[in-house]
């Protein structure tokens, strides 16, 4: 299916909720509610949740968004299929698929074929509600030809196959911690980590500054910069999208890029991406602006 197939009618009707996938979902909430209820509150549960949560949050970023999305970096096929795994234990979709969809977003941006703009369709849209949608179930192969090409990412990408890094994690834990490490380090971190990455398609595109004129609502936010090991400056990330670095200066903290050079460093990834020095140096829209208005005034 080619997902320029948008229905105009972007409200999901109540019985797209009902499947598997969206049953799935909020299962997975309940569970960590319900889990808590039965487990009781620990700190050392809340220490497991967190540091699953930004384990998992780094490879979210690292694989599905800056290596899959965007070929911010290379590696070797061994270390992708590594990468892949590790991305799918966070339970959104195959990479092949993540990244479809997120190379669409770039390239419609905030306009009315973006999967998720929350401009032109809300915060619950952008956040939730196209997720609860069939008609973006399938993977457009014309938007990823690049690594459709690797049969062993096909194979990831498939129906059911997709869940299986996910449903191993939740396994190990089972087995190694019991009920407690199950709830804490796989439900209640895995719902705390797919609000953290669906914050940058809600939230990054309604709150923050526009350091840059990208055309689109995407904004800088320190505070979703820190939830999100850099993601948050996504205003930056759609001005030049294929830099390994999202955080443009040296204040703007992004951890997954001090990952990635610390990878880089032993030698499991090389050829990170940077943006040049005048992409960063960038006049502001209000500069843009004020340059745009002398010129007219001298025509
Ligand atoms: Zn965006
Ligand atoms: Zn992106």
């Amino acid at each position: 299916m080619e997902i320029t197939q948008l229905a105009t009618d972007f409200r999901p009707r109540w019985t797209t909720y009902i499947r598997t996938t969206t049953v799935l979902f909020w299962a997975v909430h309940v569970a960590a509610v319900v889990g808590v209820v039965l487990c009781g509150f620990s700190w050392r549960g809340v220490g497991l949740a967190l540091a699953s949560y930004y384990v998992r949050m780094f490879v979210v970023t690292a694989a599905y968004h800056r290596y899959f999305s965007h070929r911010a970096f290379k590696t070797s096929r061994w270390f992708q299929f590594l990468l892949a795994v590790g991305a799918q234990s966070a339970a959104q979709n195959g990479v092949v698929w993540w990244a479809g969809h997120h190379r669409w977003h770039h390239k419609h941006s905030d306009k009315p074929e973006d999967v998720h703009s929350a401009k032109l369709r809300g915060f619950w849209y952008a956040h939730l509600g196209w997720i609860m949608r069939s008609d973006w179930n399938d993977t457009d192969e014309r938007m990823v030809a690049d690594l459709a090409r690797f049969p062993e990412l096909r194979w990831l990408n498939k129906p059911v196959v997709h869940i299986l890094p996910t449903v191993a994690l939740a396994i190990g834990f089972a087995l190694i911690g019991g009920a407690q490490a199950l709830v804490w380090g796989y439900f209640v971190s895995l719902v705390l980590l797919w609000h953290g990455c669906f914050s940058i398609n809600s939230l990054a595109h309604l709150i923050g500054d526009k350091r840059y004129a990208t055309g689109d609502e995407s904004r800088n936010h320190w505070l979703l910069a820190l939830l999100t090991t850099g993601e948050g400056w996504h205003n930056n990330h759609h001005h030049y999208q294929s830099s390994a670095n999202q955080g443009f200066e040296w204040w703007q903290i992004d951890v997954t890029y001090y990952l990635l050079r610390l990878m880089a460093a032993v030698g499991l990834i090389w050829d990170l991406r940077r943006p040049p020095q005048a992409v960063i140096d960038a006049p502001r829209p209000a500069q843009l602006e004020a340059m745009d208005a002398t010129t007219s005034r001298a025509a």
